[in-house]
């Protein structure tokens, strides 16, 4: 009966929800622990509690400034990122969820390289689960912008499904006042190079007023230059106080 059953590709392109739901018509092995899934994704609900909800509920406070890694008893930067030579960063902090494990890495390429669209629900549980425990008063929340072009080429883009599922199913307050021009990607540059690459290529609209507290959401922290650049252009605009939120970091 070709055509009846939706493809995984078809069901990707309509949507995260739909995503979701597709995961039982095509049965899944669950990435962390290799047991079928009984769900729609490669992830089962007992990982997906034990693994992952234990650590957004209680999310660690402590984190570097550059990274996102937990800092164990230092302040600012972790060891490895305390002797690079950098001027002060705009970020008030970063929150980073997860560290970035080979597990991890399965889910991300699976999400938005392979685009099983459906593990955007279950990840946006977790962004609003953790940005209601860490956040205090008003904040707006500001998805990092796609590459020009990503989403003509791609059809989404897995931080607006974040983004969007923050907006609809939770209440929060969705900015999208940043964009991205044009540049190398980010992730075949090093540090260096992508601080310098980043220079003047995130703007941000003059459209205010602003929240005075931004959480800039992310799905992988590795140098922090991204969100730092998000930062700089949101805080030129006058915003007291922004923040990086990612679900792992590298
Ligand atoms: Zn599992
Ligand atoms: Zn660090």
């Amino acid at each position: 009966m070709p055509g009846i059953f939706p493809t995984r590709a078809r069901w990707s392109r309509s949507g995260p929800i739909a995503s979701f739901f597709s995961a039982f018509l095509d049965p899944q092995i669950c990435i962390l622990c290799g047991n079928a899934s009984r769900t729609a994704l490669p992830l089962c609900v007992s990982c997906f509690e034990a693994k992952f909800l234990a650590e957004a509920r209680n999310p660690r406070l402590t984190r570097c400034l550059h990274c996102g890694k937990p800092l164990i008893s230092a302040v600012g930067r972790c060891v490895t990122c305390r002797d690079e030579a950098d001027d002060s960063s705009p970020l008030d902090g970063i929150h980073s969820l997860f560290p970035y494990s080979p597990a991890c890495q399965d889910l991300l390429t699976r999400w938005k390289i392979e685009g099983l669209r459906g593990l955007g629900v279950p990840l946006t549980e977790l962004v609003a689960i953790a940005l209601a425990r860490l956040a205090e008063g008003e904040f707006g929340i500001v998805p990092v912008p796609p590459r020009p072009g990503k989403i003509r080429e791609r059809g989404w883009d897995q931080m607006e499904d974040i983004a969007r599922g923050l907006e609809r199913r939770h209440g929060f307050y969705v900015l999208r006042p940043l964009t991205r021009c044009a540049g190398i990607q980010q992730k075949k540059l090093g540090r260096l190079g992508r601080l310098e690459n980043l220079k003047g290529a995130i703007r941000c609209a003059a459209t205010g007023p602003y929240p005075d507290t931004i959480f800039v959401i992310d799905d992988l922290v590795a140098t922090g230059s991204t969100l730092a650049a998000c930062a700089e252009a949101l805080k030129a605009q006058g915003v007291g106080k922004v923040y990086g939120f990612t679900l792992f970091y590298d």
